[in-house]
């Protein structure tokens, strides 16, 4: 990936380092932050890249010398990677690759290090870590990668320059669930979700969003059409399937995502949450007017905020389908 391909996707982040490189001017340590799937890796070795190359005059690595040649066939012996051996990035791993900067016959000055995963560094990896920062030798860039900042030592993340790159459009992130073997329809709401780590909890994460999406959508049918049946399927299906805190608020989000389709169908928008519901999303959008469903996606964020304090969730939900039904 070249910088131009970069900057398409994350502009924000590659306008950062392209600063740094146009003024010959890095941080020792760099942390690129962002979920998975950003192109955090190719973009830490593309700076790699252009921080080892001897003939590059602009932000671009000239992809010809042998510096340039060795990174892009991953044998550069000055950029080395560190990824967590097991569940940890253990301070073995962090000695074994100073040492190996220090005796190995290095070739010029510049070194560079990636750590994949930095917030799985134990803290006494990340204690080794952190004295290799305060003392530089030579031109040393580090480049951490993670998924979660808070996980890494303050005192770490006070001595790096925090690149954020911005998450994933809903749509690629999709793609990317359907290249791990979700389907369309699995991908499409996953993607949509914030709290993904609890659906990944889940013993099959494919089956549960299944079955939290069919008693989304049988919960808004009978919204709609068999009011009586409400309170028996909130009962029945819902309550027992959205069990603690965090599913019942990905159960909220998954309701809100069904009355925001409605509004999509009803605006002729495209991007929806549920693609393989068009059917009843037209019939939905058909027998409802933007004010009514404007006033139903209010009334599940009153819930969410509801739910985040604290109240009963099943005295929470009773009352929100109530309030979702009004106007049918
Ligand atoms: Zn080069």
């Amino acid at each position: 990936m070249n910088w131009n391909e970069l900057l398409k996707r994350q502009p924000a982040a590659v306008r950062v380092l392209q600063g740094g490189l146009q003024k010959e001017r890095l941080p020792h340590a760099y942390i690129f932050e962002g979920e998975a799937g950003v192109p955090k890796e190719a973009a830490a070795r593309l700076l790699g890249q252009a921080f080892l190359c001897e003939e590059r005059t602009t932000v671009h690595p000239c992809g010809e010398c042998s510096d340039c040649r060795r990174v892009l066939s991953g044998s550069h012996p000055d950029l080395l990677t560190i990824e967590p051996e097991g569940a940890s990035i253990k301070k073995g791993q962090v000695e074994m690759l100073q040492k190996e900067f220090t005796y190995k016959g290095m070739e010029s000055a510049k070194k560079v290090y990636l750590i994949h995963e930095a917030h799985r560094m134990t803290a006494s990896a990340g204690n080794s870590l952190l004295k290799f920062l305060e003392e530089p030798e030579g031109e040393t860039l580090a480049i951490l990668l993670t998924e979660n900042l808070h996980f890494l030592l303050d005192t770490i993340v006070s001595r790096a320059q925090v690149v954020t790159f911005a998450p994933l459009p809903e749509d690629e992130r999709a793609e990317e669930l359907k290249e791990q073997g979700y389907t369309n329809g699995q991908a499409a709401l996953l993607a949509r979700i914030a709290d993904r780590a609890t659906v990944e909890a889940q013993e099959e994460p494919g089956a549960w969003i299944v079955q939290a999406k069919t008693v989304v959508v049988q919960l808004t049918e009978e919204v709609q059409k068999r009011p009586q049946q409400v309170l028996l399927t909130l009962q029945e299906k819902w309550l027992p399937h959205f069990q603690d805190r965090k599913e019942q608020q990905i159960g909220l989000d998954l309701l809100l995502y069904w009355y925001r389709d409605v509004l999509y169908t009803k605006l002729k928008r495209l991007s929806l949450a549920y693609p393989d519901e068009v059917e009843r999303l037209h019939e939905e959008a058909l027998h409802t007017s933007e004010e009514k469903v404007s006033r139903q996606l209010e009334a599940i964020l009153d819930a969410k905020r509801q739910l985040a304090a604290n109240v009963n969730s099943q005295l929470l939900m009773e009352r929100l389908l109530l309030r979702l039904q009004e106007g049918f």
